[in-house]
């Protein structure tokens, strides 16, 4: 007989009934809501990641996502595991800032892990080469909004 799922069910125990009754430590000392106890609840893996916002006047840049992986296939802005990574990038590609701001982290859930955002908005002083590379794309931020975008880079965009 399968005990939980037939008489010692979480919510409605039928102890009357139940052939192990006489053993059972939850009836006997008067716990019987709450023994078993719940589960103990998984940790959720958390990471951390840069979005530069790279503005120019109102276009920002985006790219296209690999097919597999988070947000497959979808445009978001230029994402890093760290600063200090964003920082390389930005300087390897001959950009230059007339203006930066860190917004306000946030973050979002996926199945398997929590991902804490930290976005940087960086108004550049001219367009780069960058433009013309295949997989990136400046659009004005209305146009962004309209493209295929995941839900927290929408969010993202319609406050910038
Ligand atoms: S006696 Fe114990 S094992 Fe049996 S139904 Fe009640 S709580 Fe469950």
């Amino acid at each position: 007989m399968d005990l939980g799922a037939t008489l010692c069910t979480r919510s409605k125990p039928k102890c009357g009934d139940c052939p192990v009754r006489s053993d059972c430590v939850a009836l006997n000392t008067g716990r019987v809501n709450e023994l078993p106890a719940p589960r103990p609840k998984k940790a959720v893996p958390e990471r951390h990641a840069i979005f530069l916002l790279l503005m120019h006047g109102n276009d920002i840049l985006l790219e296209k996502r690999p097919g597999s992986g988070i947000w497959g296939g979808l445009w978001c802005p230029p994402q890093f595991d760290d600063e200090a990574a964003a920082k390389d990038w930005f300087m390897r590609n001959g950009m230059e800032a007339s203006h930066g701001e860190r917004l306000a982290t946030f973050s979002h859930t996926f199945t398997h892990f929590k991902l804490h955002i930290t976005p940087l908005k960086i108004q550049l002083s001219r367009k780069p080469v960058r433009a013309a590379q295949p997989g990136s794309v400046w659009l004005d931020v209305e146009e962004a909004l309209g493209a295929a975008i995941p839900t927290p880079v929408r969010k993202l965009l319609e406050n910038i």
